[in-house]
């Protein structure tokens, strides 16, 4: 039998904002959804770690805290391993399993937070590579009619920090595992600047994953707020796309404007766009821009869902003026 615990979301999420729900109810085992399904409780809306979401007011229903874990090595050949993972399991503490049984793939992919269910959601991605590149298939149940399905790769439409989950009617999906087929032999991306800069600064000329994966949460500790200390969601806003037209416009009137070509789209890093609109370091009351990065919106402590909200309303209105340049939250607004 489930149970019921807490109705408060402030300790489940990183942003920490107060606010209740009607219950949150772990989920530990695929049979614990069955009952609250039989149970017929409703809304509900279905949580990991909690690192990609803002909350900005009170939850009319139920939360369900993914709890399921388990790692299993299920098929491998001469080349590659298929790892069957439990949607529960801390993301980075799967990293940390691939790299101590030599298998590559996500090592600059460590340290993003949250839970191996939600990796597949937006495609987390960091430092050129996202999970899309190891992803095999997930199982997961349709909340609105009980049913149990299995997507192969070809059917998530992974896109930046984008798949089918993210739109109806898949966001009515709870993920319960997700196997990713891991190389025996990797050949490893350190094209990104920041990670090649580390290794050089260290002097590794050949670096193994276990290298990669250190260089990379040396990076984050630096550069990012650790979410215990100082609550965050990580990237607020996606980096924009723009077509080629509008780029070009654009950086005849701001010739400094830095970017990356991204397939038939050109990539604006949305952290520079609010950093020229004069919003880092910016604060009212207890909701922020973080000091060393504009990407981050930061609570200082107490900010409701309310000041949250309209601190990302006003960055996306200053941005928009200035560039005109809609800027999308990567977050999810709950
Ligand atoms: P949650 O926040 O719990 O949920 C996110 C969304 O997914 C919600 O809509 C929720 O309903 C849904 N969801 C969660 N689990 C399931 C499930 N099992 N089934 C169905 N729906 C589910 N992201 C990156 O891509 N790259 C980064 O480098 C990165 N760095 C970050 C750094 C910091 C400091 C922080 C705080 C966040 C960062 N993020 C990054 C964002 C975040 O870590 C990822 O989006 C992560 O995948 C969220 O996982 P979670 O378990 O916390 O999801
Ligand atoms: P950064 O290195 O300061 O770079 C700023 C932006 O420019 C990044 O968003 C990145 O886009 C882009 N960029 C930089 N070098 C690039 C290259 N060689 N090719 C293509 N794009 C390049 O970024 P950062 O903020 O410190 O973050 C480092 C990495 O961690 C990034 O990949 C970022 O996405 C990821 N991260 C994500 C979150 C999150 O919550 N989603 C939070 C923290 C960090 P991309 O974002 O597309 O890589």
């Amino acid at each position: 039998m489930t149970k019921k615990y807490n109705k408060n979301l402030k300790e489940i999420t990183t942003m920490k904002i107060d606010a209740e729900c009607n219950g949150i109810i772990p989920i530990y085992f695929e049979q614990n959804i069955y009952e609250i399904l039989v149970k017929g409780l409703s809304p509900i809306k279905v949580l990991g770690g909690g690192s990609n979401v803002l909350i900005t007011k009170n939850q009319g229903g139920y939360i369900l805290k993914n709890e399921i874990k388990g790692i299993e090595i299920v098929d491998e050949d001469d080349q590659q391993i298929l790892v069957n993972v439990g949607a529960g399991e801390i993301w980075h503490n799967f990293v940390l399993w691939a790299i101590a049984h030599r298998l590559g793939g996500i090592e600059n992919l460590a340290l993003i937070p949250g839970t191996v269910g939600a990796a597949p959601i937006q495609n987390i991605g960091a430092y050129g590579v996202d999970q899309s590149g190891t992803f095999h298939s997930l199982r997961a149940i349709d909340m609105k009619t009980g049913v149990t399905k299995v997507f192969f790769k070809n059917e998530v439409k992974f896109g930046y920090r984008d798949s089918i989950f993210k739109h109806d009617p898949y966001r009515h999906f709870f993920i319960t595992r997700v196997s990713y087929l891991l190389k025996k032999n990797p050949k490893i991306n350190i094209e990104y600047g920041g990670i090649k800069d580390k290794l050089k600064e260290k002097n590794i000329i050949n670096p193994t994953i276990n290298d990669v994966v250190t260089a990379v949460i040396e990076i984050r500790k630096s550069k990012l707020p650790n979410p215990q200390y100082l609550p965050n969601c990580g990237s607020f806003f996606k980096n924009p796309l723009l077509d080629q037209d509008t780029f070009e416009s654009l950086k005849e009137v701001h010739p400094d404007i830095p970017y990356y070509p991204a397939g038939k789209h050109i990539k604006i890093p949305a952290a520079w766009l609010i950093e020229q609109c004069g919003w880092k370091g910016f604060r009212d009351r207890d909701a922020g821009v973080y000091e060393h990065h504009a990407l981050i919106l930061v609570n200082h402590g107490n900010a409701t869902g309310k000041e949250m909200t309209q601190l990302y309303q006003k960055i996306q209105q200053s941005v928009k003026e200035k560039f005109k340049i809609d800027l999308t939250p990567e977050v999810n607004i709950w």
